[in-house]
């Protein structure tokens, strides 16, 4: 039901985890993606193979999505191969331990450049393209973002910023057909948790608190990313989809 055949679709952090998932599915339901990847060129090199097995046209893209030089020079590279931009996923991040009390502002900006700041960026560069036939901008929140998370507060306050930001842009830019809303997960299995969810203590701490009983796939996001990427949510503006399994009921 959902054909995105002819749209030029953009995943940042598209080598790994919930990105690469993301990508692989846009990619599916018929889309030509370009990926950003920061360091693993491999695994975007390897995320670009698969796209381009299903027929689909794949670019990657090195960019630091904290740069606003990087992030200019990385949609002009998608314009000069596909010539438009029709759906952005702004899904790179890092998930640092910070404790109130000790954190440098170091850390604190790093938090919030790489989750926030770069959502600015892209989403200020994406809209002047896609003012002309309309799009979808997806960017991914966090539960932390929805109700906090102790230790995890510059994390958090990025996650919170991501959503303020997307509604008070969703009013902006919904008259020229432009969509822009959230995806919230809760614990998703990637390299960004896995810290966390190898111990089998903290595991099943966590799967009791969620009401489904499991950690999600990277696909069991990716899969509310292409709903919010495709027309059946042309009437979702600014809304945030909280995929967590029940774990935190907040809308
Ligand atoms: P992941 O597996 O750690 O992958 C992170 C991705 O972001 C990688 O593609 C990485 O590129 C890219 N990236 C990191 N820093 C970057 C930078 N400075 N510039 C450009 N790209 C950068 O993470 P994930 O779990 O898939 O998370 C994806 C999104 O979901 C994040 O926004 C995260 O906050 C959110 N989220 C995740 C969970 C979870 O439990 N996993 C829960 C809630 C929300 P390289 O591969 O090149 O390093």
């Amino acid at each position: 039901m959902i054909n995105l055949s002819g749209k030029v679709a953009v995943v940042t952090g598209g080598s790994r985890g919930i990105g690469a998932e993301a990508a692989i599915m846009l990619a599916e339901a018929g889309c030509d993606v370009a990926i950003t990847y920061v360091s693993a060129r491999t695994k975007a090199i390897q995320i670009r193979n698969r796209i381009e097995q299903m027929g689909r046209e794949s670019l990657i893209i090195k960019a630091n999505v904290s740069s606003e030089r990087d992030v200019k020079l990385a949609l002009r590279a998608v314009i000069r191969q596909f010539g438009r931009i029709d759906i952005l996923v702004n899904n790179a991040g890092i998930w640092k331990y910070g404790s109130i009390g000790s954190m440098s502002a170091r850390q604190w900006d790093e938090t919030l450049d790489i989750n926030l700041k770069s959502v600015f960026l892209f989403c200020n560069e994406a809209v002047r393209h896609m003012k002309r036939r309309g799009g979808k901008i997806v960017n991914i929140a966090s539960t932390a973002g929805q109700r906090g998370e102790a230790f995890h507060s510059h994390y958090a306050a990025s996650k919170a910023g991501i959503i303020a930001f997307t509604k008070s842009i969703a009013s902006e830019v919904a008259p020229y057909g432009i969509n822009v809303n959230c995806v919230a997960p809760g614990w998703v299995e990637t390299d960004m948790s896995k810290g966390v969810l190898s111990s089998k203590k903290a595991l099943r701490n966590i799967e009791q608190s969620i009401p489904r009983g499991r950690v999600a796939t990277p696909r069991e996001i990716a899969g509310p990313i292409l709903f919010l990427a495709s027309e059946l949510s042309d009437n979702l503006v600014g809304t945030t989809v909280s995929a967590n399994g029940g774990g935190v009921m907040v809308s």
